[in-house]
């Protein structure tokens, strides 16, 4: 790991590594957050012998499963199903599941473990969790997605409850693999309980503006960063990797604030289209047709598509990684602020690696990291089990009210509390303290549980 820790974290962080073995991700996900506890720890050192951060690091619950299935010729395959409820100090355990074959223990604990912070700073009642199988989606007929969603939530839906841990979509994971999961929780269960489970279709419980909700809050909060220097997104050029749920709704929401995105990708290419991407072709393609992005040159001759082109060489003013972790290193995050990038905001959970956060923090760059500026989907989820609850359902114009709302609060907090501690501008700082302080005071008014 690239900064040093503080004295009394060194041995904390220590533990976690001999305690979780190989989980490279979960690692640098802690990482990350204890290199900004040091000064927490001197005004609050109760914390410290309470074990507040060491019983933080160790999730409540980690439970892993079989997931049999047979495709459509009758062949049997075995995927492997993991549900980490990390946290529950604040609320129920929330966060999506993932559907990817690189999907193992250290994936889903680092997402858990950014899901705690993230739910805290949306300042909703709900905890953290993540959930995911290593089952690759891609290529598979919805006959093969619907029995592998049934065979897993046969076994996962022992341990949800819309009081208990309620899960959403992640990578593979949309609106399709919802309604078979929900479908089945609530075949297995006789209970039609909505708010178990958040990301639904909108004609059975779904909130409006859920879908549109990462990508959307990813921007208002780019916005927020912006105006904070007395600047805006107006006129300025973007670039947003991947092009699922998160990226889609990104580049709509910088399209409608007067940006222009002119490159997106997938995890085979990218496309670079000068006179900007259009959304219309982009959603056929990814959301209704499901192909690889190349097709967008089907459509539009001008667009160049590239295979594996690395889309941070393309210059912008600002650049929103909404695909992967670890997708953005210290070499891209240089070629960035080389080209005259001024704000990088993270649509995706831990997209920058350690050097690439070093790069956009020396340079003094706008930096605002997933757990703050992707936090707008999960706090729609908290506002879709609000609705569920109250068995209501509310106006897009007013949950996208709600979540802008919500997402200045977010950069607001982040704010304040990086120039409280002496590093204003310092989102990473920021983010971190105000989440960690949030969970931990619950936690010590709980006792030693
Ligand atoms: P998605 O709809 O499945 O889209 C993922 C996109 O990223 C696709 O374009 C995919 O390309 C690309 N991608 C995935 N794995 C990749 C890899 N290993 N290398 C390169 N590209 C890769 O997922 P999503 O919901 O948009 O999630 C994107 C990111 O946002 C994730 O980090 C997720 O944890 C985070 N996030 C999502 C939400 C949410 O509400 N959905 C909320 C907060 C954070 P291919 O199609 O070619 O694989």
């Amino acid at each position: 790991m690239t900064v040093k820790l503080d004295e009394k974290l060194e041995p904390i962080f220590q533990d976690v590594l001999h305690r979780n073995p190989g989980e490279s991700e979960f690692h640098q996900a802690v990482h990350e957050v204890l290199e900004t506890l040091g000064p927490v720890l001197v005004k609050y050192p109760e914390f410290a012998d309470k074990k507040i951060i060491q019983r933080i690091c160790e999730p409540e619950r980690q439970i892993i499963f079989r997931v049999p299935w047979q495709d459509d010729r009758g062949e049997i395959h075995i995927n492997r199903a993991f549900r980490v409820e990390f946290n529950s100090a604040l609320g129920p355990y929330k966060g999506g599941m993932r559907f990817h074959p690189s999907v193992y223990l250290g994936i889903i604990k680092f997402l858990g473990f950014e899901q705690i912070f993230k739910n805290a700073l949306t300042g909703l009642p709900i905890g953290g969790g993540k959930g995911g199988s290593d089952f690759d989606p891609k290529g598979k007929s919805d006959d093969e997605i619907m029995r592998f969603c049934q065979s897993m939530m046969t076994e996962l839906y022992r341990h949800l409850g819309e009081y208990t841990d309620v899960p959403a979509g992640d990578i593979g994971v949309g609106g399709r693999e919802i309604g078979y999961l929900f479908g089945q929780y609530k075949r297995i269960t006789n209970r039609y309980e909505s708010g178990v489970f958040t990301g639904k279709g909108l004609d059975w419980g779904g909130s409006r503006a859920r879908t549109e909700a990462t990508g959307y809050g990813t921007v208002f909060f780019t916005h927020e960063m912006l105006k904070a220097r007395g600047d805006s997104l107006e006129g300025k050029t973007v670039v947003v990797s991947g092009s699922g749920n998160v990226a889609i709704y990104a580049i709509e929401k910088a399209h409608e604030l007067g940006a222009k995105v002119i490159a997106c990708s997938d995890s085979q290419g990218m496309i670079v289209h000068e006179k900007g991407i259009d959304l219309q072709t982009l959603k056929r393609i990814k959301e209704v047709e499901r192909r690889r992005i190349s097709a967008y040159t089907e459509f539009h001759k001008d667009a160049k598509y590239v295979e594996d082109g690395n889309i941070w060489s393309v210059p912008c003013d600002v650049a929103l990684p909404c695909a992967t972790q670890n997708e953005l290193n210290g070499k891209d995050a240089k070629m960035l602020v080389e080209n005259g990038c001024v704000a990088v905001a993270e649509g995706a959970n831990m997209p920058t690696t350690p050097e690439g956060i070093i790069v956009f923090q020396d340079a003094k760059i706008a930096y605002g990291p997933g757990k703050a500026a992707n936090a707008g989907g999960v706090a729609t989820s908290a506002l879709e089990m609000q609705q569920n609850a109250s068995r209501d359902s509310w106006t897009f114009d007013y949950t996208q009210k709600r979540l802008e709302e919500i997402m200045i609060d977010i950069h607001k907090n982040c704010y304040e509390t990086a120039a409280e501690f002496g590093a204003e501008g310092n989102y990473v700082l920021g983010a971190n303290i105000n989440g960690f302080l949030r969970v931990a005071k619950a936690m010590n008014a709980m006792g030693v549980i």
